[in-house]
């Protein structure tokens, strides 16, 4: 299967701005930020959206969440933002690797329409 938009990052291929990385993920700046924050947490494994998670992805989607918490403690959003995960095309979702949208500094509503 072809490499995907996030894994040529990973690799360099294309270039983005790295906020954070680690052996498991990393975080970029969105390039079409939808908030004044709006960072992409990318896991370095492949897996193409969450529903297609399996059990042997626990340790790794507990990790996510863990950084997100890290993440927006270093960054001093952590009072308010917006985690989002986009699960298939007509959720939204345009780069089939997964990614957490984390969004921040601005007033967001809910229900999100
Ligand atoms: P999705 O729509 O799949 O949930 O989110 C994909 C996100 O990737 C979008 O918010 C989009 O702006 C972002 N994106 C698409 N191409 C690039 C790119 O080349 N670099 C970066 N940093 N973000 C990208």
């Amino acid at each position: 299967m072809a490499d995907s938009l996030f894994t040529k990052i990973i690799n360099k291929q294309i270039p983005a701005e790295v906020v954070y990385e680690d052996d498991l993920c990393f975080a970029i700046k969105d390039i079409n930020p939808q908030a004044p924050v709006h960072l992409l947490l990318i896991p370095k494994k492949p897996l193409d959206r969450l529903s297609n998670a399996a059990a042997d992805d626990q340790a790794l989607l507990g990790h996510l969440m863990l950084v997100v918490g890290k993440l927006t403690r270093q960054l001093k959003i952590d009072g308010a933002f917006r985690l989002a995960i986009n699960n298939g095309a007509e959720a939204g979702q345009s780069v089939f690797h997964l990614h957490l949208h984390i969004l921040a500094g601005r007033p967001f509503h809910w229900p999100p329409g």
